[in-house]
């Protein structure tokens, strides 16, 4: 069995942006990352909008807030130091009527005690901005950029490793089991052994701690994010990410317009609950998991208090025209026939024992043993922040 002075569990952007900072950091300690998948990024990382957020909605207290904005800076920095693609093409959030006006002046507070500088835009200017969206009112915000994650990822593992750190792909964590000297790392055909175990292993880390911490009072529920690609002729359709007010009462972003690194552009995702944790087809469902969830009372609060939201969603899911209607909203010359299919993402949303969908980053620990137990929107973009916040809780046990 080999032993390592600490193992990574899961290569998407926190796991790999954790890794490198502890090999940076303590170049002498023997680290171990294993992934379940062939590559890095197969799942929320290498699946979402690609936007470097700027921290336009959090809570300005929350470890989100906080991340968030170092996370913009920093993740520029990095793309400009190591040659990396991303581009700061800034945000529109778009009103459509006299409610979502009222909602954004909230946001354009909320965007300044966030340290940001928003514009206001009346509906003339935003036509200015942008001849192809219609509204009543905006706001723009400079900051806001777009990047490649995958890409990003991949380059935290290639440096981790040029430091002597080791990834294992391919290698999926069945089993952690923990005694006062180590913490023993089951995969199927091998084992392995750490002083400390890092779990970033998203969508699946709830399973993970229960097996070292089983009174935690909350669970990863996976919430599907789908999306359309448009067609080549719309590529310059928008300069700009065209965002909708987001509704305060949901945590998700709303149905947006982004422009993608490769040069085209997307229209989503929205916000379906998802019938197991990998389940991206639009009907595909991962039977034990389903039922795993149907026996756990915090989902089935959640299901309870949002059922009208969340069968409207599983509507336009399903009737690609209802998806449609949320886009013509603010982008009125999008057709039907130019909604182009375009790989889907899941969430891990975690969701307490009473059914509140936890909005924050959130971390669990036990004495050799440390776990990102809710890392959603934006840590893409604060991968590098939470590193160092991981890294901090770790460094005098390491
Ligand atoms: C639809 C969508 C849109 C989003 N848009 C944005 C955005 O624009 N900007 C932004 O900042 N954030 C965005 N996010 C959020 C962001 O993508 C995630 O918060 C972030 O990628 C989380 O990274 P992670 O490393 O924690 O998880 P993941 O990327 O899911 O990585 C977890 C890894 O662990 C591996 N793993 C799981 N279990 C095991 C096991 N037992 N053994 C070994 N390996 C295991 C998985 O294979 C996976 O590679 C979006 C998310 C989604 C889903």
């Amino acid at each position: 069995m080999s032993d390592y002075d600490i193992i990574v569990i899961g290569g998407g952007i926190v796991g790999a942006a954790s890794a490198l900072k502890i090999k940076r950091e303590k170049p002498g300690l023997s680290v171990l990352l294993l992934e379940k998948e062939a590559a890095a990024a197969q799942h929320q990382t290498g699946r979402n909008s690609g936007v470097i957020h700027a921290g336009v909605y959090y809570a300005p207290d929350s470890l989100k807030a906080k991340y968030c904005r170092e996370g913009l800076q920093r993740t520029i920095a990095w793309c400009q130091q190591y040659d990396l693609p991303y581009q700061q093409c800034g945000k529109l959030i778009v009103a459509t009527d006299e409610q979502e006006e009222a909602r954004l002046q909230q946001l354009y507070l909320r965007c300044q005690q966030n340290q940001l500088q928003p514009e206001l835009l009346s509906a003339a200017q935003l036509r200015a901005k942008a001849p192809a969206i219609s509204g009543s009112a905006a706001m723009f915000i400079q900051q806001t950029g777009i990047t490649d994650y995958k890409r990003l990822t991949a380059h935290f593992l290639a440096q981790f490793e040029q430091l002597g750190g080791k990834v294992r792909f391919n290698t999926q964590v069945d089993q952690l089991e923990e005694n006062e000297h180590k913490v023993r790392v089951v995969c199927k055909s091998e084992q392995f052994s750490a002083a400390q175990v890092l779990n970033c292993a998203g969508v699946y880390s709830d399973e993970l701690i229960r097996q070292l911490k089983p009174d935690i009072d909350w669970r990863i529920i996976p919430f599907k994010g789908e999306y359309f690609r448009l067609p080549e002729k719309y590529n310059r359709i928008v300069e700009h990410l065209i965002y909708p007010v987001p509704d305060p009462q949901l945590p998700f972003l709303g149905v947006h317009l982004t422009l993608m690194i490769g040069g085209y552009v997307t229209v989503g995702p929205n916000a379906v609950l998802a019938l197991g944790k990998e389940a991206y087809g639009k009907t595909e469902l991962q039977f034990h998991q389903f039922v795993d969830m149907l026996c756990y009372s915090g989902f089935r609060q959640v299901v309870k208090k949002n059922w009208r939201s969340g069968m409207e969603e599983f509507r336009n899911s399903l009737n690609k025209r209802g998806y449609l209607k949320l886009v013509q909203k603010y982008c009125p010359q999008i057709q039907l026939q130019d909604l182009l299919p375009y790989p889907a993402g899941i969430r891990a949303q975690a969701v307490s024992d009473n059914g509140e969908l936890i909005h924050d980053f959130r971390f669990a620990e036990t004495a050799r043993s440390l776990h990102v137990g809710n890392a959603p929107s934006p840590a893409a973009t604060s991968a590098l922040p939470i590193a160092d916040a991981i890294y901090s809780k770790l460094a005098d046990k390491l």
